[in-house]
């Protein structure tokens, strides 16, 4: 391929690689950046910021939403807005991508690692209500607190892993019963439903996320999305550094400089012209993969609960050394040597070097999340990946059968 040969939307930076999932930019990305270009609206304000909302927050039904520079953003500012005070504890699953859980520390918080459920690997409701019922005392004034380190349980940040909702039918009544505000990470969720309802909709806070693996993508970006106008307009403001006159440089409070720009806005409305489009593929590549592995002993596809419509954005499976004969890892390890790319579900956050030492948190045993690291491996479903691509990636696991 000669340098200046475009690449083909979803090809891979290595040629006969096949990379785990990469961005599908086939639409009016060019068109609508070099529009901002000649136009000089390149920063953080410019007309597709708030048209990349608008379409956004009319695809979730969502009444308010606040585009930021990345999703980690918008979670951190999601928890202040909904008032999550230093000190205060949040319910977060241990199965988890770390960037929610670090936005709680952010904002001065406490994570509280609850395990996740085996079947499709979100948080679990019962050790939720465990916890709560359990572990929990309520307090004066009706203050929520958790008793062993005395702080004020104030969030349940849910997190719809791999695309996959978490089970709302249990978790919503449970935050409503305690008083506890819902924020739903819904970086991974886009497209998905649960119960007919979009996820990103569930909560009473929602972020997303347009980081490059993500399925759609504005480079880097997020937004947070909220029926609560209060709530929106203090996310706003943070968001652009608390400004309360910007001609007088008066701020009244620390604020954040966390606003998206209207280049990467621009890439974020011609993918939002696609999104439909991306749902079907990423259903499409799941089926075809599910299809083939449904006979294969010892392979699991993590697939839609009842009342879940996934858009399957990572295609992911458990694998049980035993019955097939191989572990997940050495599976990985057979799929990199012909080249394709796999990776398995994060290592649990309540094992993760970067929290388990820190004797300021609440470590109840995650065991399921500690498991499904060592079981789990996601296959390449880049929204642009190729039938052929897609049988070689099937043929490369039916060969490790066989060994
Ligand atoms: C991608 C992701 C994020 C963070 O998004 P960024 O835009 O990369 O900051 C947060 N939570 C989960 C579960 C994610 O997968």
């Amino acid at each position: 391929m000669s340098e200046t040969a475009p690449l083909e939307p979803g090809a891979p930076a290595v040629e006969g690689a096949i990379p785990l999932c990469v961005p599908y930019l086939s639409g009016n990305e060019r068109r609508y950046v070099e529009d901002a270009l000649a136009t000089n609206w390149v920063s953080s304000a410019g007309p597709y910021v708030s048209r990349f909302e608008k379409m956004v927050g009319t695809f979730l039904g969502v009444g308010h939403a606040v585009a930021t520079v990345n999703g980690t953003a918008a979670l951190h500012i999601a928890l202040l807005v909904a008032g999550v005070e230093p000190d205060d504890a949040v319910i977060v699953p241990a199965m988890t991508f770390i960037a929610p859980v670090n936005a709680i520390r952010y904002a001065n918080a406490w994570p509280v690692f609850l395990d996740a459920e085996e079947q499709h690997a979100q948080l679990d409701p019962v050790e939720v209500e465990r916890f709560l019922r359990e572990e929990c005392a309520l307090g004066a004034g009706g203050r929520l607190v958790h008793r062993a380190t005395n702080r004020r349980v104030k969030a349940m940040l849910t997190v719809n892993v791999i695309g996959h909702p978490c089970d709302y039918a249990r978790l919503r009544p449970l935050a409503d019963e305690f008083g506890i505000v819902l924020i739903e990470d819904a970086t991974e969720s886009l497209g998905s439903n649960w119960n007919g309802r979009r996820c990103g909709a569930v909560g009473d806070i929602a972020a997303l996320s347009f980081n490059g693996n993500k399925l759609i993508t504005t480079g880097g970006g997020g937004m947070l999305l909220t029926r609560n106008e209060n709530w929106a307009r203090r996310a706003r403001y943070l968001t652009t550094q608390a400004k309360d006159d910007a001609a007088e440089f008066i701020h009244g409070a620390v604020g954040y400089n966390y606003r998206l720009s209207n280049l990467n806005a621009a890439v974020g409305c011609a993918q939002m012209e696609q999104l439909h489009f991306h749902i079907l593929r990423k259903r499409e590549i799941a089926a075809r993969y599910d299809g083939a592995f449904a006979a294969v002993r010892g392979l699991r596809p993590i697939g839609d609960a009842p009342w879940a419509e996934s858009s399957r954005w990572m295609y992911t499976m458990q694998v049980s050394a035993a019955e097939f004969g191989m572990s997940r890892r050495a599976l990985g390890a057979r799929m990199a040597e012909e080249q394709i790319q796999t990776r398995p579900l994060w290592q649990a956050i309540s094992d993760s070097p970067a929290f388990r030492g820190d004797s300021r948190i609440a470590h109840p045993p995650c065991p399921m999340a500690t498991r499904l690291h060592e079981t789990t491996l996601s296959l390449p479903c880049s929204v642009g990946l190729t039938k052929d691509a897609q049988e070689r990636v099937i043929a490369a696991v039916l060969r490790a059968t066989e060994c």
